[in-house]
């Protein structure tokens, strides 16, 4: 059964045609989250529509969709926003696929997605608990416990390791989410900008002349001696190091994935995160396996399919 997962960015939506977790074929169109959902549909429908008819894979039944955001599942709803596709929760998309595309329509927050993505045909494959990082623009989160996606009573469990608070005295910067203190206020692409521009090694820094100041820019800088990327680097690495093992304790997993757009820096990543865990982290079993993302672009989009297996 040929099923589209759609797995909506910020600044990207990424579509895939998947057949029994094989993805036939792929494609990706620019999007701009903050002029909201709606107006996107029509584009959606057209980029949904020229991958079939170029990649020619025959019926598509349903449509999966990988939403940055909190859902309800159960009533096929985005319940919260967070700066991204503000006026979703307005929206009923399983009409609207119904309507245009005449394909059943389930969505899932896309973290959660990933991390179903991954356990199934990834780096998780084989386990029974399992939680996923994705490190990209946040600090996104999601847990499967004994061979279940964790979704809680309000569909947030799991998915909000992000904003966990790791700074309870810092109040200048405000978090996504509006509040303080949360582990993507203190590191995370979205903040990175202005705390090198803020540092007094930025003068000197070579981030200086760099155009967008990244996460990625940030590991390629620190890999070359700039003195601002490696201070920068080492507070994000902490962050992220605290992050994790507040989800240890939180979810007991057996192996932690680590996705997103720095997952290509998992030489510094998992060794800095394998010692992080073993001196902070209590636990007396021994400690999880730390692996990258098999699937680092496309999980969500896998995962987006699974929903129509459950
Ligand atoms: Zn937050």
């Amino acid at each position: 059964m040929n099923v589209i997962g759609i797995d909506l960015g910020g600044t990207r939506i990424k579509t895939g045609i998947v057949a029994d977790g094989r993805l036939l074929a792929s494609a990706v169109m620019e999007a701009a989250a903050g002029k909201g959902l709606r107006v996107h549909l029509p584009f959606i429908k057209d980029h949904i529509l020229r991958l079939m008819k170029q990649t020619h894979t025959g019926p598509v039944s349903s449509l999966g969709m990988a939403f940055p955001g909190l859902v309800d599942t159960g009533q096929n709803r985005v319940i919260g926003t967070s700066g991204k596709y503000e006026h979703a929760p307005a929206l009923d998309l399983a009409a609207w696929a119904c309507q245009e595309l005449g394909m059943a329509f389930k969505m899932e927050n896309d973290a959660r997605l990933a991390c179903l993505g991954e356990w199934k045909y990834g780096a998780g494959n084989g386990s029974s608990d399992m939680v996923m990082v994705t490190l990209g623009t946040g600090y996104g989160t999601a847990a499967i416990i004994n061979g279940q996606i964790l979704r809680g009573k309000h569909f947030q469990a799991g998915i909000l390791g992000g904003h966990f608070i790791i700074d309870f005295t810092n109040k200048d910067r405000i978090c996504s989410c509006g509040k303080y203190g949360c582990v993507e206020a203190v590191a995370s692409t979205w903040m990175i900008g202005e705390a090198a521009r803020k540092n007094p090694l930025f003068e000197q820094s070579r981030l200086k002349e760099v155009s967008r100041i990244d996460l990625a820019a940030i590991f390629d800088l620190s890999k070359r001696g700039d003195a601002l990327a490696m201070v920068l680097q080492n507070h994000c690495l902490k962050a992220w190091g605290v992050g994790l093992v507040n989800l240890i304790h939180a979810y007991d997993p057996e192996v932690i994935v680590i996705g997103g757009g720095i997952s290509n820096a998992s030489d510094t990543l998992i060794p800095y995160f394998d010692r992080f865990i073993a001196e902070r982290a209590w636990c007396p079993w021994g400690q999880p396996l730390i692996r990258p993302a098999q699937y680092p672009d496309t999980a969500a989009i896998l995962g987006a399919t699974l929903l129509f297996e459950c």
